[in-house]
């Protein structure tokens, strides 16, 4: 499952980034990115592979320092393990970190194309990011969520609103961290625990504001809404294992979701298409053997 960190505020980014991060590595992972505001734009810097990849890469950059970003770790649904595909996924205007599916990304993809859009990676998550940009005149994210089918927890960067991120879940885990002159986004509580103890739980498909000094939540039609804050009194031992008392019980309870998460991406219009797995006909003919396997 992948993880996701966001930052704004007086630190850092680039740091408390990574730093969270590296929190979220025990959930599993393929590759990791970041964006981070800049005086001239958003700048995005991702690679395949382990954490400390991503992390020599930023040293050897030294880019300024900066008060906003968004980070991932990604855990590939849609296409391989590699630096293109790895998040975060963007335009010239838009940036965003996805964990989850995006059902619909195929009949999207097709009528962006059809708009002029196009993609370099195999994801669902740079359809997500153009949906986006080709809403942008209006409600963006709004009126981009409405038109997809799916999971998905978001941390959202537009160029135009700098210091600014956006949080929006549906079914995926996201969670808004509060602090003095600083807020927080992350997709599990391990992220946050060396900033911050006190944390918002998010509803599905609610847009949040997070600049350095204020949250503001939104329910879908852009109304205000009231969140009461909840102090995270775990450890950081228990926080990784989400309140449970063992990790076995954990990942029994997760498996709803992750079996969801494997499945969906496979299953077109209630059809398996595996059509991802390239093999033809007599590719298939030539399996004299079938293994299921259970979990
Ligand atoms: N579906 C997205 C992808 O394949 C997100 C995967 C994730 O949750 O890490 O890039």
């Amino acid at each position: 499952m992948c993880g996701i960190v966001g930052y704004v505020g007086k630190r850092n980014a680039q740091d408390v980034l990574l730093d969270g991060l590296e929190k979220l590595e025990y959930r599993g992972y393929d590759s990791a990115g970041v964006a981070l505001t800049q005086r001239d734009g958003i700048r995005v810097v991702k690679s395949k592979g382990r954490l400390s990849t991503l992390r020599s890469k930023l040293e050897e950059l030294a880019l300024p320092q900066s008060s906003c970003g968004i980070g991932h770790t990604r855990w590939a649904t849609h296409g391989e393990p590699s630096d293109v595909n790895s998040h975060p996924h963007s335009t010239p205007r838009v940036s965003i970190v996805h964990n989850g599916i995006i059902e619909n990304y195929g009949a999207l993809k097709e009528r962006l194309i059809a708009k002029g859009y196009t993609f370099a990676s195999e994801t669902d998550t740079e359809v997500l990011v153009k949906l986006i940009d080709s809403c942008y005149q209006g409600q963006a994210l709004q009126a981009a969520l409405a038109k997809v089918r799916g999971s998905y927890a978001l941390a959202v960067l537009f160029k135009d609103y700098p210091d600014t991120i956006f949080a929006v879940k549906r079914e995926s885990p996201l969670i808004v961290g509060w602090g003095e002159g600083e807020n927080f986004v992350a997709s599990d509580i391990p992220a946050l625990l060396k900033y911050t103890r006190t944390v918002y739980y998010i509803d599905n498909i609610e847009i949040d504001r997070l600049t350095p000094d204020s949250i503001e939540f939104f329910n879908i039609d852009k109304e205000p809404i009231t969140r009461e804050s909840t102090t995270i009194e775990w450890d950081a031992e228990a926080a990784e294992k989400g309140g449970y008392e063992h990790f076995m019980m954990k990942e029994i309870y997760e498996q709803p979701a992750a079996g969801r998460d494997t499945i969906s991406p496979r299953l077109k219009d209630g059809q398996i298409d595996l059509s991802e797995l390239a093999l033809d006909e007599e590719a298939i003919r030539n399996v004299h053997r079938l293994y299921i396997i259970g979990w």
